[in-house]
């Protein structure tokens, strides 16, 4: 069977971080974040990092071009195409959305799905406030807040338009949204 490829989105808060980490688990995916691979480049000191530090600590993205490219090589790594891949922070516009079809169709193992982890904003607030990290004023988590609802509403769209996008409830334990999001994969995978 070809191996599984799935996007996750969800709001800064969401729980994504703990459930791919649990997904990975369960369906021995790799877990591909671009925020991580970002990290690392900039904490290398590569070429890539020392641009992409500039940009992410404006709050602004990295454009399309260089994030399609990035994405692209680490797809055609050998562990992706034995195991499949869970993307986290990919695609973050259509355009990437379109690079990533394209990627996939070419390689023909086409995204089988993209899962919107959803937590009210309150919530999300709430358990920010609550971590209690400095940078978690109110209003500093708003504004992330605000700017992953711009990014993200045009991308929600382009999955639903085609078939791609389930909605799951992220309120309750880990185990409980866990149980929910084996039972959206388990249905793909049938
Ligand atoms: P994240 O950890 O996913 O919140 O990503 C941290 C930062 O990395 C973002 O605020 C962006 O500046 C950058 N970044 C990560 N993924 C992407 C992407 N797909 N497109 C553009 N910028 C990205």
């Amino acid at each position: 069977m070809a191996a599984l490829h799935l996007v996750i989105l969800g709001r800064q808060g969401s729980g994504k971080g703990t459930q791919c980490s649990l997904l990975v688990d369960a369906y021995g995916l790799i877990h591909v974040s671009t925020g991580d691979m970002l990290r690392s480049a900039v904490a290398a000191g590569t070429e890539l990092g020392r641009e992409a530090q500039v940009i992410m600590d404006a709050g602004n993205l990295v454009p399309d071009g260089v994030m399609n490219g990035i994405v692209a090589e680490r797809l055609s790594m050998p562990d992706v195409v034995e195991h499949g891949v869970i993307l986290d922070g990919f695609p973050r516009t259509p355009v990437q959305a379109e690079a990533l079809e394209d990627m996939l169709g070419a390689a023909g193992t086409p995204l089988a799905g993209a899962l919107n982890l959803d937590v009210p904003v309150e919530v999300v607030i709430a358990r920010m406030l609550d971590r209690g990290r400095v940078d978690d004023t109110e209003e500093a988590i708003r504004r992330r807040l605000d700017l992953y609802e711009s990014e993200t509403a045009p991308l929600l769209d382009w999955f639903r338009e085609r078939g791609l996008l389930t909605v799951v409830d992220g309120l309750g334990s880990e185990a409980e949204v866990l149980v929910r999001l084996q039972a959206v994969v388990d249905g793909i995978l049938s």
